[in-house]
């Protein structure tokens, strides 16, 4: 599947909307791509122009080298599951599920096995197969409309924020089954979320969004590592990247007032961003940096604790079962400036080191 230079501007009246902005995207056959961005970036869109319900303003979308521009939704070769999915009311669970099969002309026995293998794999309990819908929770109705795309075992699944209504557990359960199956079945998955740990362990690549732009597409090691900007390095990464603004000159990052000092050898000078992933941060009574607690937390394998001072925030990891201290406590902190992230103060983009450091 292939976008190239795809552009959606909604317009109401004078005022205009640019949901999709010059998006331009290859998706491997059979691969799993991520979509991930905040609320209003333009994921829902993305995916309904692929489906072929919205018509881009310019720009050609291509499934398996076939330009599909035109083409209604039931000529592509897509299944979907959006946010609020409808099941058909008057049917029951399993014939929701058999549906698309039947409609597309599958045997009998063949029908049974997919419906059956999908209702399972979407931990669909047996006795609500033969009920209606209206008398399933949200959660299963959402689960009964992921085994319905599942089933019709279509080229390209498109699946916006399936899980949302969910609990955490189960949400965890059928994310797994989700990848399971979409191995099985060979199709190209494109799955839409605002919440980049189902993003990360999804996607094999992820797409970052904002403001109807793709803003980085990559491995979601690549991702976490090698940050394209500072709003993916934000976005990616709990807890987000604490980022300080400062100068680099003869390679040395300094905030205004000095209080944050680090080596940035061989970045070019200028006004930047430096990004510290908590783990590139810890507490040290002897550290140079100097701050004060606002909030400490513990998750038991590793805790968190926020710093404040003259420099902004930083956010330090520490090892589980170390004692933490208290909010409003002066702390010390180092930090590694190996795995320090440079962004220019301009643009927010990345810069890298002109030679490799030692
Ligand atoms: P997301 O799914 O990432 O939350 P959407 O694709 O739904 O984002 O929306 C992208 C932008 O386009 C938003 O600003 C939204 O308000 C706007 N938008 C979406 N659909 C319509 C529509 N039918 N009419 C007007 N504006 C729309
Ligand atoms: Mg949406």
């Amino acid at each position: 599947m292939r976008l190239n230079a795809v552009e959606k501007t909604y317009r109401r009246g004078d005022a205009a909307t640019a949901a999709l902005r010059g998006v331009t995207l290859e998706i491997d056959d059979g691969s799993t791509l991520a979509v991930l961005g905040p609320s209003g970036c333009g994921k829902t869109t993305l995916l309904r122009t692929i489906a072929g319900l919205e018509n881009p303003d310019s720009g050609a979308v291509a499934i398996d080298g076939r330009d599909v521009r035109g083409e209604p939704p039931e000529r592509r070769s897509v299944g979907f599951v959006f946010q609020r999915y409808a099941l058909y009311p008057h049917l029951s669970v399993s014939a929701n599920v058999a549906y698309g099969p039947a409609a597309r002309g599958v045997a009998r026995a063949e029908i049974e096995r997919r419906v059956r293998a999908a209702l399972l794999a979407m931990r669909v309990d047996e006795a609500l197969w033969t009920r209606k819908p209206a008398s399933l929770s949200g959660g299963q109705q959402q689960r009964v409309a992921l085994a319905r795309a599942l089933a019709i075992e279509p080229g390209v699944l498109l699946l916006d924020e399936p899980l949302t209504g969910l609990d955490a557990s189960l949400r965890a359960d059928v994310r797994v089954e989700l990848a399971l199956v979409q191995r099985a079945c060979g199709a190209t998955m494109i799955f839409v979320t605002h919440d980049q740990s189902e993003a990360l362990s999804l996607g094999e690549r992820v797409a970052v969004m904002r403001e109807g732009g793709l803003e980085q597409v990559a491995t979601p090691r690549e991702l976490y590592e090698r940050p394209a900007n500072a709003f993916v390095a934000r976005f990616v990464g709990t807890p987000a990247m604490a980022q300080l603004a400062g100068e680099i000159r003869a390679g040395r990052f300094r905030t205004a007032a000095g209080e944050v000092d680090v080596s940035a050898e061989g970045i070019a000078p200028g006004a930047a961003l430096a990004g510290f992933r908590a783990e590139a941060v810890r507490l040290d009574a002897d550290g140079a940096v100097r701050g004060v607690v606002r909030a400490a937390e513990d998750f038991g394998a590793d805790a968190f604790v926020y710093v404040d001072g003259g420099f902004g925030s930083l956010v330090a990891r520490c090892a589980g079962g170390a004692p933490l201290p208290a909010a409003g406590e002066r702390v010390g902190l180092s930090i590694d400036a190996s795995r320090a992230h440079f962004f220019a103060a301009r643009d927010g983009l990345r810069i890298e080191p002109v030679s490799i450091r030692a």
